[in-house]
C-alpha cells in the first residue's frame, strides 16, 4: 500500500506558491510523499525551483536505497539474501546501518534495525490490521537479532546471517535524509529553512524576523492525544533537529484497542511503558531519529540515563497521565502552551 501511495504522490509534487498577489514567483514551500510519509521543505524567500528539486531528488534517492518496501532497494536486496550471501550496498546504507547498530548496542537491543519480521507481522498502517497470534509473535522474535548483521567494510557488503531476517531502517532513515537535505541547503548558503519529513524536523539555521533580523525557530510539540497540528508546547531552537517518536504516528485499532508502531524486541508487542511521546533535540537528525525510538523503547529511567552520557542532546517526554518531563537543557527551550499537561521534575 505504501509503495502504491508513494508512487502516486510522487507525481503530485506540490509547489505552494505565495498567495500574495504575485509578489514573487519562488515557491515558498514544497511537499511530496517520499520515505513513506509527507515531506515538506520550506525555504521561505530563498526558495528556488532548482533547490527544491535538488532536495527532493536527494530524498527520493535515499528512499530508493533504504526503503524496506521498494523492490530492488539496497535494504530489499539485503533482505532477499538473508541467510544466503553478502550484498554489495551503497556506502550511505553502510553508514546508516552502522549507526543503527551502535544504537542497538547502546540500548541492549531495545532498538534493533532487524525488527523487520515483527514490523511485517503487525503491519500497522495496513488496511486490515490483525492481532498476531502468540506463536507468530514468538516466531518473528526468533528472527530478530542485530548481532547477526555482518558488515564487511572493505568489501562494502552486508549479510544477515539467519534466513528470514528482515532489516528495517524505518526508525533512522528519515533522520539521515533530513541531515542530507540540510547539507544541500548549507552548500547553497541558505540562511533558514524548515525541513519536515513527516514530523522528523530539521529547523535549519534561523528564521528571518520582521525587521530582517534573525530569530530562533518555534517548533510545536504535537499533543499525542489530539488531532495532528495541535500542540502541547513549543521548542525554541536554532539550527537543530527535532524528532518525535509517538504512539500517534502510526497505529491500528484492533478490537477496540490501539496498537502503535514502536515494537518491543523483548515481548513483540507495541512498547507500553507509560510514554506517549519522546521528542529529541539534537544537532544531527539521524541521531535524533534513532534516539527518539531508542529512548521510547527503553522507557524514562533507562532512556534518560542513556541521554545523560550524550553531549548536547535534549528530550521532552510526554506520559499517559499528561505529565511532561524535560532534560535540563530542554527546560530552557520548551514553553508549555496546553495547561491540561503539567511539567514535573
Ligand atoms: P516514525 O517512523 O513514525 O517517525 P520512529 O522513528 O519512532 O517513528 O520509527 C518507527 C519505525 O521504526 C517503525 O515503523 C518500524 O519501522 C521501526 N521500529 C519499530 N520498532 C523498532 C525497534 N524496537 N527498533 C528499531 N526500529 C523499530
Ligand atoms: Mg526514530
Amino acid at each position: 500500500m505504501y509503495k502504491v501511495l508513494s508512487r502516486f504522490f510522487t507525481l503530485l509534487l506540490v509547489p505552494v506558491f505565495f498567495s500574495l498577489a504575485g509578489c514573487t514567483e519562488s515557491p515558498s514551500s514544497q511537499s511530496a510523499f517520499v520515505l513513506g510519509t509527507l515531506c515538506t521543505v520550506n525555504l521561505y524567500k530563498q526558495g528556488s525551483a532548482a533547490l527544491y528539486s535538488a532536495v527532493f531528488s536527494r530524498l527520493q534517492a535515499i528512499e530508493a536505497l533504504m526503503s524496506v518496501t521498494l523492490t530492488g532497494s539496497d535494504v530489499d536486496l539485503i533482505n532477499q539474501n538473508a541467510g544466503h550471501e553478502p550484498v554489495k550496498v551503497h556506502d550511505e546504507v553502510l553508514a546508516v546501518l552502522e549507526t543503527a547498530l551502535q544504537y542497538a548496542e547502546l540500548s541492549g537491543g531495545a532498538f534493533d534495525p532487524t525488527v523487520g519480521p515483527l514490523v511485517k507481522l503487525w503491519d500497522i498502517g495496513s488496511e486490515t490490521p490483525q492481532l498476531p497470534s502468540e506463536v507468530a509473535i514468538r516466531e518473528a522474535l526468533s528472527r530478530i537479532n542485530w548481532r547477526d548483521v555482518f558488515i564487511d567494510r572493505a568489501a562494502g557488503t552486508v549479510l544477515l546471517k539467519q534466513p528470514g531476517m528482515v532489516l528495517d531502517l524505518g526508525a533512522i532513515a528519515k533522520g539521515y535524509a533530513a541531515d542530507e537535505a540540510a547539507r544541500i541547503l548549507k552548500e547553497a548558503r541558505i540562511d533558514g529553512a524548515i525541513i519536515d519529513l513527516g514530523g522528523n524536523i530539521f529547523a535549519f539555521g534561523a528564521k528571518e524576523g520582521d525587521n530582517r533580523d534573525t530569530v530562533p525557530w518555534r517548533i510545536g510539540v504535537q499533543n499525542p492525544l489530539d488531532e495532528r497540528g495541535t500542540y502541547i508546547g513549543v521548542l525554541t531552537v536554532q539550527h537543530k533537529s527535532i524528532v518525535t517518536s509517538g504512539v500517534y504516528e502510526r497505529y491500528a485499532d484492533i478490537n477496540g484497542v490501539r496498537y502503535h508502531h514502536i515494537l518491543s524486541t523483548k515481548d513483540g508487542y507495541p512498547v507500553d511503558n507509560g510514554i506517549l511521546s519522546v521528542t529529541i533535540v539534537a544537532a544531527s537528525s539521524m541521531d535524533a531519529d534513532a534516539l527518539s525510538t531508542t529512548v521510547f523503547t527503553l522507557g524514562y529511567e533507562k532512556g534518560t540515563a542513556l541521554l545523560a552520557d550524550l553531549d548536547k542532546v535534549e528530550a521532552v517526554f510526554v506520559f499517559t497521565d499528561k505529565r511532561i518531563r524535560l532534560t535540563k537543557g530542554a527546560a530552557s527551550m520548551f514553553t508549555l502552551t496546553n495547561t491540561e499537561y503539567r511539567i514535573v521534575e
